[in-house]
């Protein structure tokens, strides 16, 4: 193929200005195309267009009539679907069920994206297309490719793969899986072959499973098992889980009524060089010049860089574990130098990089001496306490140094979130380096609660910790001009969150004087672990029941952790009352609600 173009094609015409008649691989996505390397349509498209295959793109298709999907006719090679950036029941609704009225990954934040949209298109490009391969792949297929429960119906429903016709499913950061799917397609395979690739799931008949599954298997219960079994549900939830792993993760299989759905292991990680690579495709870091209107994603992250992939930090309520996994896989400075100096030459660059980071800010550049031989283990969950992590931010404090130093940046922010008992841990004076350069005014923090029983089943860190952070934080304000302040986010109604965690969780608010805007209410998304556990009432590791909060429970946990809006006074009255802590009622300073339903005059502006 030749030289990557400014964009990728959207239209024939765009192809045909490249001399291509007919594409290899077609696209097709729920959001917008933005050609910038967080959106993973146009990850992926450079990626196969850098390893030779020619690439379009079907942004957004009507799904009512049949031209937008035949707007590219038919490619060489396979059509790849995906939802786009989000799952579109995450998107398409809040999590009280309500339909959003926009969408920030489409022009204008005007809603394109259809319900269950993997499904939706594929069944179109499959019908209108029967003979062309389907490889279906980002992050709604990826975290629904075992049988999960789905809140939006409040069941259990099938992997993706047993519901739409798709002939290959990429999960994880499908670059690898992409290209070998190409290159084998090319080379004249078939696609009912390609059923080898690390870090892709396929189906097979069951007469066929049966009468010889493929060998060193793990078989999990099957769909009609878990459906109807919540407990079943957690034993295969675990089972799945422990396998994700790169290194030691195996095969496994989940039989459903009219096929088995099998998960190759997953993608082995990328090495440095590969990601450097991706990362310096020429991404545009434009919205593809056809659209008259901004696509609202795009403007947080026009110029943030990515510096490494994975998080082994595995909270519960948060499925990258599944997705990315817990191997960190870093760029080398100079490449992000390298892309940060292209950057400055693009002429809405302002001097400003919105964020230098990854699913967790400081986590680049740490490392086990075991990920590389054994993988991540099983039976423990990565910490600073385990000796074989280093935690030393040394190489993220010489990172941003050098960043500093690039003519045309005038300021570098830390975006994402950052872990703070690794910062803690850290012997390189990343704390005082980020305080005094690369916070804005606010600095993200995610303890989620305090209540140590809660952040046990969050796998979080525990209160003390998140204690120690704020101090050493304050300590840096000293002597400060312009005062900084820490931005905690906290969450209601996760499974575990009893109403008296929650009134705790409102009084350390009220006595740290703490910002709580950020309200986040448990919403269990497809395939994290606290999703099972608010499915089951079950901890999957231990089979040990869990408190599960829902309706008005769930209504008057969010309530307390804003108990200074007027609106919410009847529900943490409520919520008191439940909890035996009428001594919050009333007019004395320590009360969180007057004894009237008004907010207690202490908080009052
Ligand atoms: S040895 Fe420690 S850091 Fe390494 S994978 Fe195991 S728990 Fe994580």
């Amino acid at each position: 193929m030749s030289r990557q173009p400014l964009f990728l094609p959207m239209s024939l015409q765009e192809g045909e200005n490249r001399g291509i008649r007919q594409f290899d691989i077609i696209l097709i996505t729920g959001d917008a195309y933005v050609d910038h390397p967080s959106f993973g349509t146009a990850l992926i498209g450079r990626v196969l267009w850098d390893a030779g295959f020619s690439v379009g793109i079907i942004a957004q298709p009507q799904v009512k009539s049949p031209e937008d999907f035949e707007a590219l006719k038919a490619p060489r090679l396979f059509f790849g679907i995906s939802s786009g950036n989000v799952d579109s029941m995450v998107d398409n609704y809040t999590p009280n069920l309500r339909r959003r009225s926009n969408d920030v990954y489409s022009p204008g934040g005007i809603p394109k994206r259809p319900d269950r949209a993997t499904i939706v298109y594929t069944n179109r490009v499959h019908e209108l297309f029967p003979d062309i391969p389907v490889v279906i792949g980002g992050i709604e297929a990826s975290l629904r490719r075992f049988a999960h429960y789905d809140y939006w119906q409040d069941r259990v429903r099938q992997s993706i793969l047993a519901d739409a016709p798709a002939d290959l499913l990429v999960f994880g950061m499908g670059e690898r899986q992409m290209v070998e799917i190409a290159e084998r397609l090319a080379a004249g395979e078939p696609v009912s072959t390609l059923c080898d690739i690390r870090g892709t799931s396929y189906t097979m008949e069951v007469a066929e499973w049966r009468k010889s599954p493929p060998k060193g298997i793990v078989e999990i219960p099957g769909f009609a098992e878990v459906a109807r079994d919540k407990t079943a549900y957690a034993r295969a939830f675990a089972l799945h889980y422990h396998e994700q792993d790169p290194v030691r993760g195996r095969a496994v299989a989940q039989p459903h009524p009219k096929t088995v759905v099998i998960q190759n292991p997953p993608a082995r990680p990328l090495t440095t060089e590969e990601l450097d690579r991706i990362y310096e495709l020429p991404f545009a870091r434009r919205a593809h010049p056809s659209y008259t209107q901004v696509i609202p994603a795009l403007e947080p992250v026009q110029f943030s860089v990515t510096s490494h992939r994975g998080c082994f930090g595995a909270c519960s309520f948060c499925a990258l574990t599944h997705h990315q996994g817990r191997i960190i896989q870093s760029r080398s400075s100079d490449s992000i130098i390298r892309e940060v100096n292209r950057m400055t030459k693009m002429p809405a660059f302002r001097g400003v990089i919105q964020d230098v980071g990854g699913p967790t800010a400081n986590m680049y550049c740490l490392s086990c001496n075991q990920w590389e031989t054994s993988g991540a283990c099983v039976d423990k969950r990565c910490s600073p306490a385990c000796k074989n992590l280093s935690t030393s931010h040394k190489e993220q404090c010489r990172l941003l140094t050098r960043i500093r130093g690039i003519s045309g940046v005038r300021h570098i922010f830390i975006g994402s979130g950052i872990r703070y008992d690794l910062a803690l841990a850290d012997d390189s004076g990343y704390l005082e380096m980020i305080s005094n350069y690369h916070i804005s005014g606010h600095l993200k923090v995610a303890p989620e609660h305090i209540s140590q029983k809660v952040t046990r089943i969050m796998n979080k860190p525990g209160r003390e910790i998140f204690d120690r952070f704020c101090a050493q934080f304050e300590t840096l304000q000293q002597g400060k001009k312009k005062r900084q302040y820490l931005l905690p986010y906290f969450m209601s109604g996760h499974p575990g969150c009893t109403i008296s965690d929650m009134v705790a969780l409102a009084v350390y608010i009220r006595d740290h004087s703490l910002y709580t805007e950020q309200v986040q209410d448990f919403t269990p998304t497809p395939m994290s672990v606290s999703s099972c556990m608010y499915y089951t009432g079950l901890n999957p590791f231990t089979l040990e029941p869990v408190h599960v909060p829902r309706g008005q429970e769930k209504k008057i946990q969010r309530a307390l952790m804003q108990y200074r809006d007027p609106k919410n006074h009847g529900l943490v009255t409520e919520g008191l009352r439940i909890a035996g802590r009428e001594d919050l009622i009333g007019s004395g300073k320590q009360c969180l609600v007057t004894g009237d339903g008004k907010r207690s005059g202490r908080f009052a502006k």
